[in-house]
């Protein structure tokens, strides 16, 4: 099979949302890395750093550019606007397993250890399609970050989904993996829950995490909630069958207001009543509200989907590469 690969061409995949201070230093930083694993003949010379700008309002582009008017190794990608993170990885995948035999995706802070690198090739050079990068420890989040990501891991493994516990998007896909990854049609990313659903032979490694050097977070919390909301709807109808048990529970609830109502009626005190009217008002009118809710969520999504609308489009393309590289989505 697969096993003792030879040496591949990489590419390094960098997603960037106004990384203006943090581009310069960690391009060096990337460059060095690939340098070293060039000479120590790990990789292929053909190796190369894509930064994929998503669609960035500060001067992110044109550090990216004069990057590449610089250094014969770096390319670029840039979106019209901002797309996600998500979608800037997989703009950035898609783009290079055309050129490479695997990339590695990671964030535009370094704030993911790059000496790990090896160790992802190394795995790969074993056969594995994907390698997983998985962080030693949160110390470097706030606590907020860290309570957040432990109620959002726990509550993806109670909806059936196959994730590893602090995975990052710190990982190495091969090309195979990557021709597979192209097959998932949805609008919806959540790539931490559909690339363990390829099911090509992985393995793990563990890396450190830095805390930011340059800039600040770019993941505001909206933009953290979308995807924990991404990852559960997309991989579980558990809300909705979760939606049915509660409306059979409301409907035992009924029968025995039911039965209460009618005991009072003939035998107890007329008047009184008005407070378990008033109760199932609200404990009912909250859980329809609620189920409503959680409908709407895959209504929408289903609504969503069925436009197959591109998930980006690429507004300018830096690269030495003859062939003609056309806008795709
Ligand atoms: N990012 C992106 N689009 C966005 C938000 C973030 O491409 O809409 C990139 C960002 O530039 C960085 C990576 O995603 O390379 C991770 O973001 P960040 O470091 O801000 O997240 P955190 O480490 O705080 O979770
Ligand atoms: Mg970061």
């Amino acid at each position: 099979m697969d096993n003792n690969r030879q040496k591949g061409i990489l590419y390094i995949v960098v997603p960037c949302f106004n990384e203006e201070e943090a581009l310069a230093p960690s391009a060096a930083k990337l460059l060095n890395k690939l340098h070293e694993l060039k000479e120590a003949k790990i990789v292929c010379e053909q190796s190369r750093i894509v930064f994929v700008d998503d669609g960035s309002k500060d001067r992110t582009w044109d550090i990216i550019k004069g990057l590449y008017e610089e250094h014969e190794e770096i390319k670029g990608l840039r979106f019209a606007h901002n797309r996600g993170h998500q979608n800037a990885i997989l703009a950035g995948m898609m783009y290079a397993v055309k050129y490479c035999d695997y990339t590695i995706t990671i964030d535009a802070d370094l704030q993911q250890d790059v000496n790990a690198m090896e160790r992802f090739i190394s795995a790969y050079m074993e056969g594995n399609e994907i390698v997983y990068g998985v962080r030693n420890s949160r110390d470097t989040d706030g606590l907020f970050k860290k309570l957040s990501a432990t109620l959002f891991y726990k509550s993806m493994k109670v909806m059936d989904c196959n994730i590893y516990e602090n995975s990052a998007d710190y990982r190495l896909m091969s090309k195979k993996a990557l021709t597979a990854l192209a097959e998932y049609g949805e609008v919806n990313l959540f790539l931490r829950g559909i690339i363990p659903d390829i099911g090509l032979k992985s393995s793990v490694v563990h890396f450190d995490v830095f805390p930011r050097m340059q800039g600040e977070s770019k993941y505001s919390l909206s933009k953290m909630f979308t995807l924990a909301v991404d990852g559960i709807t997309s991989f579980s109808i558990k809300p909705i069958r979760m939606v049915f048990m509660m409306g059979i529970l409301a409907l035992l609830v009924g029968v025995g207001m039911v039965i209460h109502i009618f005991y009072e009626h003939y035998f107890g005190y007329t008047v009184s009543g008005w407070s378990s009217i008033l109760m199932s008002i609200w404990v009912l009118g909250g859980a329809i509200l609620l189920s409503l809710g959680i409908i709407g969520e895959y209504v929408g999504r289903n609504y969503m989907e069925t436009k197959h609308r591109p998930r980006y489009y690429y507004w300018e393309i830096l690269s030495r590469d003859e062939e003609i590289e056309e806008a795709e989505g």
